[in-house]
């Protein structure tokens, strides 16, 4: 099926992020509590001369989760090893970087729901007592063979904690939430990214930028980026507020970070379905896009705004919803609840 273009990739582009990624937690914006909870267990596995115990970092998409594990080796002043969980597939997936662990040093597992059950099982001795167990041979030839890791540090990431098993969830001595981001913070990564791509900004643009940018660092960086490209294009490379609104107007993001795939979901639901509910596949097939697009890319969004919400019935859009794009929510065919009667009812 057709995918719309946009602007909010919640994909990580390793390329693209690298120059600015923060290296140093000093430089990380934001997460105040995660960052001084870690400052005081690197401190103090410091202190001890101890690998630092495993962390798993959960979140939503382009939160920082990628930013702090890599950060952390930088303050341990350690290696780091990045693996990802579903090239995970079998436990001879992850001998390589077991067997070239270093002393102290960071394996980096980004999805880690994804590796399947025997990967995992493989983690579990290698976490807990730094040894993995080789099965050689078969059958009656069969033996194990027992071989020791030098200790390290795992940490993992997932956007979906609730997929972990709870043994190797619990196998993680530190948990850390990452939340989405106040305005005041993602106007300061701008600024500050606007910066280290050389690019000249005014006084209010950063903010415009950070108030469509969903709460989230990653997508800030990237409406940065086509607002750089615009000005380069049509404006001597100089961002003013005039010139970042005809380029985010141009990119279809709204005010409130609507990208028009959004906008089209929420048209659809009040043009087709009468506001809701309305069932996520219905949605999908008239709107000529993947239900699993829907549901992991635009209705997060959506809902956390509050311009939908999810009921056992379907989708609704709220009176927000009505008024962000600009329609009238209908005023006859009301049930005796004051809810708009849906076509299908
Ligand atoms: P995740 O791993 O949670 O998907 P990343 O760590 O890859 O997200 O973050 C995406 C991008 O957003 C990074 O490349 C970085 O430039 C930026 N970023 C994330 N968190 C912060 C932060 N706290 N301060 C500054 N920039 C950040």
């Amino acid at each position: 099926m057709p995918r719309e273009t946009t602007l909010h990739p919640y994909e990580p582009d390793d390329d693209l992020d690298r120059d600015l990624r923060p290296q140093r937690m000093a430089d990380m914006v934001g997460q105040v509590k995660v960052a001084e909870r870690l400052r005081i267990v690197l401190d103090a596995a410091q202190k001890r001369n101890e690998p630092l115990g495993h962390i798993l970092f959960d979140g939503p998409p382009g939160l920082g989760k990628t930013t702090f594990a890599r950060c952390i080796p930088n303050e341990l002043g350690v290696s780091v090893q990045l693996a990802v969980g579903a090239s995970l597939k079998a436990p001879k997936d992850l001998l390589p970087y077991l067997t070239n662990v270093e002393e102290r040093s960071v394996l980096f597992i980004d999805e880690i729901h994804r590796i399947p059950r025997a990967v995992e099982e493989f983690l579990y001795t290698a976490m807990e007592d730094f040894r993995i167990d080789i099965v050689l041979g078969e059958g009656v030839n069969a033996r194990t063979l027992n071989m020791p890791l030098k200790p390290f540090t795992l940490i993992g990431a997932t956007t979906r904690a609730g997929m972990l098993s709870g043994p190797l969830r619990e196998r993680f001595r530190y948990r850390e939430h990452l939340g989405f981001y106040e305005v005041d913070e993602l106007t300061l990564i701008v600024r500050r990214n606007a910066a280290k791509l050389r690019v000249e900004i005014d006084a209010d643009s950063p903010r415009e930028i950070a108030c469509r940018s969903r709460s989230t660092p990653r997508v800030a960086n990237n409406l940065l980026r086509w607002v750089r490209d615009y000005a380069d294009s049509k404006a001597n490379g100089r961002i003013s507020l005039e010139v970042a609104e005809a380029a985010l107007q141009m990119a279809g993001v709204d005010k409130l970070g609507l990208d028009s795939q959004d906008r089209r979901y929420l048209e659809t639901i009040i043009r087709v379905f009468g506001g809701g509910p309305a069932g996520v596949e219905a949605i999908a097939h008239t709107m000529n896009i993947a239900p699993d697009t829907l549901t992991d890319e635009v209705e997060p969004f959506l809902l956390r705004t509050e311009l939908v919400i999810r009921t056992p019935r379907g989708r609704t859009v709220t009176p927000q919803g009505f008024a962000h794009v600009n329609m009238p929510m209908p005023t006859s065919d009301r049930n005796p609840d004051g809810r708009q009667q849906s076509l299908f009812e």
